[in-house]
C-alpha cells in the first residue's frame, strides 16, 4: 500500500502516477489481486477519497482527461460505486442504525461465548488454516488495505465458510482499513451476504481465487462452502435525503474540521465571521473495540494537513462527550458551527447526540454539501445499475463531459 502519507499533496501525486492506468489497463487488470506491495493495477486512492483529501469529481476528471469517457468507463464506474453507497445509506439510515445496534448485540454474545470468541480471533489474526484468507487478514492488519477482490473473497469466506456473524467481520474491516467507510463497508458486507440486493449473494470459488491471484492462492474446491444461501432481511423504506442548512455570513462561527471533509477550503470559509477552528478526531467512534493506530494516525495527519491548507491553527479535541462541542463553540462566542456534510455513520450519530445541547445553547449546526453529492445521491435509490445508466447525464451535469 502506497497511500500512507495523509496529505493532499500525496493524494495528488498518487492520482498523477495512476492516471495513465485509469483506462484500458484498469478495465482489463483491476480484478487481479497480485498481493501486498503489488497492487499496481488499482489506484489505492481510497484513504484519500474517503476523507476528501481528493474528491470523486477530480478523480473522474483525471480519468476523462487521460482516456476519454469510453476507455475510462470502468474506472469511473468504480468511483461512482462509492458515491452510490453513500447516497444509498443517506436514504436508508435505518440500515446503519440496525448495523450499529446489531453489532452491540454480537459483541455482547462474543463476551459470553468463548468458542465463538476463539473462532473470531483466529479469523482476525489469520490463523484459520485457509490459504489466502489468512494472508488477507495479515495484509489488512499490516497495511490497512486490501484489494477489492480480496475483500469480497474474505467477506464471503467469513460469512459462508466460517459461518461467523457478518457484522463482526464488517467491524473488523472498519477498525483496520485506512479507507474504512460506514457506507462502502456496511453496504459491501451486506452485498456479499445477500442483504443489499436481496436474494443475490457472493460465493467465493477456489477457481476464481486461483485465476485472479495468478495462481498465488490455491485452495481445494471443497475447502470453501458450496451452494450457500443468501442471508435475508427486509429492506427498510427509503427516506428523503435530509435537508442541509448552509452556514450563514455575518454569524459568529466555529469552523469544525472532521475527516468527512478535508478540503473545506473549497467552500471559502474565510468569508464567514470565523471566531475559532476546532479539529475533531473521530476515528475511535468507528467501533466499540479499539481502532487500529494506523487509522487514527492517518486521520490526525489528514486533519493537520487540512488545517494547514486553511492557514488555521485549530484547537484539537477527540470526539468524547458530545457536549464538549457546545463548550468549544461557547468559549469562542460562536452562534453557528460550520462543517463539511457529515454523512450517516458514527460521527453523525455523535453529532446528533450533541444536537439537544447545541439547540439549548442557541448554536446552529450548519453544513456544506458538495454539488457532486447533491447530483449523484438522488440516483442512489435502488441498485447500482440504475445509477450507472444515468452516469453520462451526471457527468455532463457536473460539467465533466
Ligand atoms: C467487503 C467489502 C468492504 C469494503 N469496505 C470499504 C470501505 O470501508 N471503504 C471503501 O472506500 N471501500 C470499501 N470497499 C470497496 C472497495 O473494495 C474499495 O473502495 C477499493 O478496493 C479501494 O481500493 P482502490 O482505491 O485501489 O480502488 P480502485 O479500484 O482504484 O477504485 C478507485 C476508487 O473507487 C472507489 N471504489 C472502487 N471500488 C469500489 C466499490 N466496490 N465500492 C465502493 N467504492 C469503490 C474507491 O473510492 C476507490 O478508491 C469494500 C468492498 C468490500 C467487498
Amino acid at each position: 500500500m502506497t497511500a500512507t502519507e495523509a496529505t493532499r499533496d500525496a493524494a495528488l501525486r498518487r492520482l498523477g502516477a495512476f492516471q495513465p492506468r485509469m483506462g484500458r489497463d484498469y478495465a482489463e487488470l483491476r480484478n487481479f489481486d497480485l498481493g501486498a506491495g503489488a497492487h499496481d493495477h488499482v489506484s489505492t486512492l481510497s484513504p484519500y477519497l474517503r476523507r476528501r483529501l481528493l474528491t470523486e469529481r477530480e478523480t473522474i476528471a483525471a480519468a476523462l482527461e487521460a482516456h476519454g469517457p469510453e476507455a475510462a468507463g470502468a474506472f469511473i464506474a468504480e468511483v461512482a460505486w462509492r458515491s452510490y453507497f453513500k447516497g444509498w445509506l443517506e436514504q436508508r439510515p435505518q440500515v446503519w442504525d440496525a448495523y450499529r445496534d446489531g453489532l452491540a448485540r454480537d459483541l455482547a454474545k462474543l463476551e459470553r461465548d468463548a468458542a465463538l470468541r476463539a473462532r473470531v480471533a483466529q479469523a482476525c489474526e489469520g490463523r484459520t488454516g485457509i490459504a489466502g484468507f489468512d494472508e488477507w487478514a495479515a495484509e489488512l492488519n499490516e497495511t490497512g488495505y486490501l484489494h477489492n477482490h480480496a475483500r469480497m473473497w474474505f467477506a464471503s469466506i467469513w460469512i459462508f465458510t466460517l459461518k461467523l456473524p457478518w457484522r463482526l467481520g464488517a467491524d473488523f474491516f472498519l477498525r483496520q482499513l485506512l479507507d474504512g467507510d460506514p457506507a462502502s463497508n456496511t453496504c459491501s458486507w451486506r452485498w456479499v451476504a445477500g442483504l443489499h440486493t436481496r436474494g443475490k449473494h457472493y460465493e467465493a470459488q477456489a477457481a476464481n481465487i486461483a485465476r485472479f491471484t495468478r495462481g498465488r492462492v490455491q485452495l481445494p474446491e471443497d475447502c470453501l462452502a458450496q451452494a450457500t444461501a443468501p442471508l435475508d432481511a427486509p429492506l427498510p423504506e427509503r427516506q428523503a435525503l435530509r435537508p442541509v442548512s448552509a452556514p450563514r455570513d455575518g454569524v459568529p462561527t466555529l469552523l469544525l474540521l472532521t475527516e468527512e471533509e478535508c478540503q473545506l477550503s473549497d467552500f471559502a470559509p474565510e468569508r464567514l465571521d470565523l471566531r475559532g477552528v476546532l479539529g475533531l478526531k473521530a476515528s475511535a467512534l468507528r467501533s466499540p473495540l479499539p481502532v487500529a493506530q494506523a487509522v487514527c494516525r492517518f486521520e490526525a495527519a489528514a486533519l493537520e494537513d487540512s488545517a494547514g491548507r486553511l492557514g488555521a491553527e485549530p484547537a484539537w479535541d477527540a470526539a468524547g462527550d458530545p457536549v464538549g462541542l457546545v463548550r468549544h463553540a461557547q468559549a469562542v462566542g460562536a452562534a453557528q458551527i460550520a462543517t463539511g456534510y457529515i454523512p450517516t455513520g458514527p460521527l453523525h450519530d455523535w453529532i446528533t447526540a450533541a444536537s439537544p445541547a447545541l439547540e439549548a445553547a442557541g448554536i446552529a449546526l450548519t453544513e456544506w454539501r458538495r454539488d457532486w453529492d447533491a447530483l449523484v445521491w438522488p440516483h442512489a435509490t435502488a441498485g447500482f445499475f440504475k445509477l450507472r445508466k444515468q452516469l453520462p447525464h451526471i457527468l455532463s451535469q457536473a460539467g465533466l463531459t
